[in-house]
């Protein structure tokens, strides 16, 4: 079964659509750039490698970069383009591709390389992420000075209020041609609250400020910390709303700063935020629906209970990382999202 659904993982990576999305996520794909022209000192002259290359976006910049060496590796069927996409732009001595999990090459000699870059996150940061096979890559190719981009990630939450997932999915059934669907209303909120909802929350839906639960330093973090980790935050509303959902949301730092000889500092930081006050991103928000149904406008505007949420990140099964739900509802739930190939 293991075998199959990585099959069907790999396969949903040879829709050519998913990596149009991902390309075409400008905030996400500026910031590899950015990150990796604002740093060539970083790449020039290096080896480096793109674990999971996809089209091969990321092997171009740093090929663009100056690096010496591209190892592109890439499992689905996309591999068979990088090597023409890399000759069409001149760069076919410097990018090499590897049509093979990153688990499962072996480079010349044994060699190391300078920089890992992967572009490896999934919703909330963890969602069916390909982060193992990065640290497992990490492990085995990168040198002991090497850098891993992104260097840094965070999850972030907020509370927030659902004003439109609750006017157009929720409350729709408070008056159906005239008839009570109250129960099908609470049907329709149970089923919400089941699983995270992917979906965009605007800025003035949070009710308290960001609060960062966990920080991965993804040069040092290991596979045993990535499989179970309890946070503990207390987070307090801060501003009058439904209290209706906790948001979730990550950001990724490509750290590529250095010092000289004279201790003067050179490289820089870039960010990629998917919060919802940056611009909006593919992997968009994603909330846990509470179970409180507002009653109309008299309805106290929140409660202290205190919540125990539990996400399921690494459920060891393979599914994509990031995939739209390729139709325009402002929310979808995140089994929507990834193919349906493990329901
Ligand atoms: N780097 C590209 C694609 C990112 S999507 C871009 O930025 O646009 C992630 C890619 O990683 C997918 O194409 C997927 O097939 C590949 N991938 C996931 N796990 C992998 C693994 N273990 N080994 C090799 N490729 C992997």
């Amino acid at each position: 079964i293991e075998e199959q659904s990585r099959d069907e993982y790999f396969a949903s990576y040879e829709d050519v659509e998913i990596h149009r999305l991902m390309v075409n996520d400008v905030p996400r794909t500026t910031a590899y750039r950015d990150a990796i022209y604002k740093n060539k000192h970083l790449f020039k002259d290096k080896i480096v490698m793109d674990v999971g290359a996809g089209t091969g976006i990321l092997s171009l910049f740093m090929a663009s970069a100056g690096a010496k060496k591209v190892y592109a590796v890439e499992a689905s069927g996309m591999a068979q383009v990088i090597q023409q996409v890399a000759r069409d732009n001149g760069f076919s001595d410097i990018i090499q591709v590897f049509h093979k999990r990153v688990e499962d090459i072996i480079l010349p000699e044994e060699e190391k390389v300078d920089v890992i870059v992967s572009e490896w996150m999934g919703f909330y940061l963890l969602h069916e992420s390909m982060l193992n096979s990065i640290i497992i890559a990490r492990d085995t190719f990168l040198s002991d000075e090497g850098t891993v981009f992104p260097s840094e990630a965070r999850i972030y939450a907020a509370p927030c209020s659902l004003k439109s997932l609750y006017s157009e999915q929720i409350n729709f059934w408070d008056n159906v041609y005239g008839f009570n669907m109250n129960s099908v209303k609470q049907y329709a909120l149970r089923s919400k609250m089941i699983k995270p909802e992917v979906c965009l929350v605007p800025e003035d839906d949070l009710l308290a400020n960001p609060t960062c639960i966990k920080t991965f330093n993804l040069r040092w973090i290991t596979e045993e910390e990535l499989r179970l980790f309890t946070e503990t935050t207390f987070i307090a509303i801060a501003r009058a709303g439904n209290y209706q959902g906790l948001c979730l949301w990550f950001e990724c730092d490509f750290d590529g700063r250095d010092y000289d000889e004279e201790g003067k500092e050179f490289g820089t930081v870039v960010t990629l935020s998917t919060a919802p006050s940056s611009p909006s991103t593919h992997w968009k928000q994603t909330v846990v629906v509470l179970g409180y149904i507002s009653e109309p406008e008299s309805a106290p505007s929140h409660n202290n209970d205190s919540q125990e949420i539990e996400l399921t990140c690494n459920e060891g099964h393979p599914a994509p990382h990031s995939q739209d739900e390729g139709h325009s509802e402002a929310c979808g739930n995140t089994s929507n999202i990834n193919n349906g190939s493990d329901e």
